[in-house]
């Protein structure tokens, strides 16, 4: 279920003839990751060509513009704007021609004193095509009196703040960064003999290419004719991957920081378990992303897990609604309850997360319309107090329902008979269960605790992040 959307992906290839069916394959696996638009940029040794447009990958892209898309390496993007407006200037990658010739960048992430930046920038003449924080980064490039290209982006991100993956495309290179904290994903693997670098490995799968690690957080990767080189140009500081990945984002055949995302959620739940038992008849997992939770939480206290809520994967972007308006008719759009597994039950309902709040509402209703007895719902991560500044688009802190209501007022509120989070040391528990924390692993779990790893410069400006670049006509 979502109420929110997610943030970008983001997938190149390099060295291989078939780079833009590739990176539309890629893609394609990233689409959980962004909804709005999509877009891929090509190199042929001599120019880039690019196609991006509003939509799902398999709506923008057909075979003859995929053949269009020419050259062995390329870049891609699915997107949902975590900052700057949604419309079709905003789509990615962004293409720029400068002084040094072309230059394409696709972006996951959110830096946060992009506005602060901008300001700058804007002062001294910049001219901003659109309202994404990306475009600061080719600013900062194309201001640089470095020589290298390398050395461009390193002087660029080195004034950055906040989370980013970048890919970046020229005729000749492709070049993979990572913020020093790693807050989002980045992976790099191998096709034959040809790199390819991905938000996510499930990226890899549909490909048939072989992982080879993750970009480490402050890494940036250059890979051109000369074949890969590593640089780390950013003092070293603790890692803080989002740990909502984990919990919520990333697809569950994926692996972040080498852990299966599938295995922990599925320890989430059996923690959440351990935390807040209760005596039920069935568990039912909100699909799709409570599946693997309500699995471990029915494993753990060995009562059955059935299909009680069924979710449908086929909505469109409107529904005309008959004038005679039906009762939750949008909840019943997309998830409905399967009356022979609930009736007369003791229903466990697991979910991954609460926002607003307003999801489980209906979904208690719903379950309790299908004739539970009890509504127990359980949650396999902590209360979401604040907001997310590291890319992931959460409301603003007003609108999270765990930052203005207690526990029991939440349960009264959603109507559930009983309610349970998971604790934020139950997350670590999860994660070490499933296997032991790499050295100097670390998660950022500001959305639960609010303790933001860096600092949020552009909030000073009172800015809301969605709307970081719009401005009143002048
Ligand atoms: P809400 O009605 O706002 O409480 O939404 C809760 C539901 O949204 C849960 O089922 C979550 O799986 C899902 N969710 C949580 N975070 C996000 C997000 N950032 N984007 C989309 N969906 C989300």
């Amino acid at each position: 279920m979502s109420t929110l959307k997610e943030e970008c992906g983001v997938f190149g290839i390099y060295g291989h003839p078939e780079a833009s069916n590739l990176t539309y394959l890629g893609l394609y696996s990233l689409q959980h990751r962004g909804q709005e638009s999509a877009g891929i940029v090509t190199a042929d040794g001599y120019a880039l060509h690019a196609h991006r447009q509003m939509g799902l990958v398999t709506d923008i892209f057909n075979e003859e513009i995929i053949n269009k898309l020419k050259g062995k390496n390329a870049i891609g993007h699915v997107r949902y704007s975590t900052a700057g407006s949604s419309d079709n200037k905003n789509t990615q990658p962004i293409l720029v021609t400068f002084d040094k010739g072309e230059l394409a960048i696709a972006h996951n992430g959110n830096l946060t004193n992009a506005r602060t930046l901008r300001n700058e920038l804007e002062q001294q003449g910049s001219i901003f095509q659109s309202t994404t924080d990306t475009e600061v980064i080719i600013h900062l490039i194309a201001k640089s009196q470095e020589e290298k290209l390398v050395n461009r982006i390193i002087y660029a991100l080195n004034r950055c703040k906040g989370a980013y993956s970048l890919l970046f495309l020229t005729p000749e290179n492709l070049v993979a960064a990572r913020d020093p904290n790693g807050f989002r994903p980045l992976v790099i693997g191998k096709l034959g003999n040809s790199f390819v670098v991905a938000s996510e490995s499930c990226a890899f799968e549909l490909i048939g290419a072989e992982y080879l690690r993750e970009v480490e957080p402050g890494e940036i990767i250059v890979i051109n004719e000369n074949g890969l080189q590593s640089f780390k140009p950013f003092p070293e500081v603790k890692q803080s991957s989002c740990v909502f990945e984990l919990i919520y984002f990333a697809r569950p055949d994926s692996y972040l920081n080498n852990k299966s995302v599938y295995q922990v959620r599925k320890q989430l739940g059996k923690q959440l378990a351990r935390e807040h038992p209760v005596e039920a008849d069935v568990i039912v997992a909100v699909p799709d992303s409570g599946v693997p939770a309500a699995m471990g939480f029915s494993e753990e206290l060995n009562i059955p897990n059935e299909m009680g809520l069924l979710r449908s994967h086929y909505i469109g972007r409107t529904f005309i609604e008959p004038q005679q308006s039906i009762r939750d008719f949008g909840v019943k759009l997309k998830l409905n309850a399967i009356k022979e597994v609930i009736k007369d039950k003791r229903v466990v309902i697991v979910d991954d997360s609460i926002v607003r709040g307003t999801t489980s509402r209906k979904i208690v209703k719903m379950v309790r319309e299908a004739g539970a007895k009890e509504v127990h719902m359980r949650i396999s991560s902590p209360p979401m107090k604040f907001s997310c500044f590291y890319g992931i688009d959460t409301p603003s802190r007003e609108e999270l329902i765990a930052n203005s209501l207690s526990l029991d007022e939440i349960n009264h509120y959603i109507t559930s008979d009983s309610l349970g989070y998971l604790s934020i040391e139950g997350i670590q528990i999860a994660i070490e269960n499933h296997k032991k924390y790499d050295e100097g692993e670390s998660y950022c779990n500001a959305c639960f605790t609010g303790n933001y790893t860096v600092e949020i410069t552009d909030s000073k400006l009172n800015l809301k992040q969605l709307n970081l670049f719009q401005r009143k006509n002048i």
